[in-house]
């Protein structure tokens, strides 16, 4: 098909739930992509953080095929092996305890609350059932994902959202002690704010999170469904932060492009959610669990170490054109944003497309960037090139 047929379809039979960019995208190599007629991009997306390893991967595309023809699905009412396979590395370099396998993002971040729900339940009875979240965070689109978002236009239409969620403004130790009261069982958080507009967390501040949880037995969950699976220039970004979380989500860049999520939880909440009480029928299918651990051997200290090295050299990059566009150059690794003034994101990032480097917004103010962890410095070359002479020609 035509990008024009493809679209046409999608206008005519697709709930118009997002505004895309017209492009359409056919296939892709390294980390760049083409549209069907051959227009070729530069990717600083990967797809919102998802294709860790770019296009192309053959040993990833082999561990799917290769396990798809033995066997592509099993309820977890049975045991299959790239499940254990996959559970021992994450909780080899995680240092957690164990981990349940979930779909997306929100779906692990819903599995989060309730094991926060019930560890309070469990050892204080009802009445302990608040979580604390940031201002400016972004957890996901279901209903209860939702009301933990800390940004007052996810909250419309879809009333009644879920109870017991409180919003504390981030870095701000007094407005987290200000709503945490004696009903309060969690609190949880991002170390970058992704959707918020790539907003780090002080490292001061995430300590001091971390020892008023021990102090009140709060469940301590960290949400790693964009910074985690070596984005930030670490496994997880919580080991870059030195901090020791009860409960971490992870989803996006986790199986390289396939569905995946899960939950990690250390010894204080690993028992937590016992027989009955949690499932998803397709958590731990050995076809993405088989993907993630492609992903995962493929990520190796080396390759972490690089991705920190690229996101500086990028933020050093664009930082050095001293453009009048650029306020600020925000982020770790390769989860970056560059907060733009005097020009609207939106219309920056379009205008890359357009160009030739698919590019994301975030927050207000910013533009973002998620480029495959294994994108070359050639290929950070070509899209950096793009990029300069948008902001140059946006006057
Ligand atoms: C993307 C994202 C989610 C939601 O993930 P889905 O897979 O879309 O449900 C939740 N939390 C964070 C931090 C995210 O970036």
């Amino acid at each position: 098909m035509t990008s024009n047929e493809i679209k046409a379809l999608y206008k005519d039979n697709i709930m118009q739930t997002y505004a895309r960019f017209d492009v359409v995208i056919d296939h892709g190599q390294g980390a760049r992509v083409y549209s069907p007629e051959g227009k070729e991009y530069i990717d600083f997306t990967s797809g919102i953080g998802v294709n860790s390893l770019g296009y192309g991967n053959v040993k990833w595309a082999e561990a799917i095929y290769q396990q798809a023809l033995k066997l592509q699905h099993m309820s977890n009412l049975f045991y299959t092996e790239p499940g254990a396979a996959l559970a021992r590395e994450l909780t080899a370099r995680s240092g957690m305890a164990a981990v349940f396998y979930a779909n997306s993002g929100a779906e692990s971040n819903e599995g989060a609350i309730k094991l926060a729900r019930k560890y309070s339940f469990d050892k204080y009875g009802q009445g302990r059932s608040k979580i604390v979240t940031l201002v400016q965070s972004f957890h996901g689109r279901t209903i209860t994902t939702l009301a933990a978002t800390g940004q007052d236009n996810f909250h419309t239409y879809f009333f009644p959202f879920t109870q017991g969620f409180a919003h504390a403004r981030a870095n701000d130790m007094e407005s987290l002690k200000s709503v945490a009261d004696s009903e309060t069982c969690a609190v949880m958080l991002e170390l970058v704010q992704g959707e918020g507009g790539v907003l780090p967390l002080a490292p001061e501040y995430v300590k001091q999170v971390e020892a008023f949880c021990k102090e009140k037995d709060l469940v301590f969950i960290v949400d790693e469904v964009q910074t985690g699976v070596g984005r930030t220039g670490a496994l997880f970004a919580y080991q870059q932060y030195d901090v020791s979380p009860d409960v971490v989500t992870f989803a996006k860049g986790i199986a390289g492009g396939l569905p995946m999520g899960g939950i990690l939880a250390n010894e204080k909440c690993a028992g937590v959610l016992t027989a009955g009480t949690h499932a998803a029928t397709f958590g731990g299918n050995p076809v993405t669990c088989a993907a993630a651990l492609a992903v995962l051997s493929q990520l190796t200290p080396a390759l972490i170490a690089d991705v920190a090295g690229k996101g500086a050299r990028i933020k050093k990059t664009i930082t050095g054109w001293n453009s009048p566009r650029v306020k600020e150059v925000r982020g770790l690794g390769l989860m970056l944003g560059v907060s733009i003034q005097g020009a609207a994101p939106k219309e920056i990032a379009a205008k890359c497309i357009d160009s030739g480097l698919l590019m994301l917004t975030a927050g207000a103010d910013a533009i973002r960037m998620l480029p495959p962890l294994t994108i070359t410095d050639e290929e950070i070359d070509a899209g950096l090139a793009i990029l300069e002479k948008v902001l140059e020609d946006a006057k």
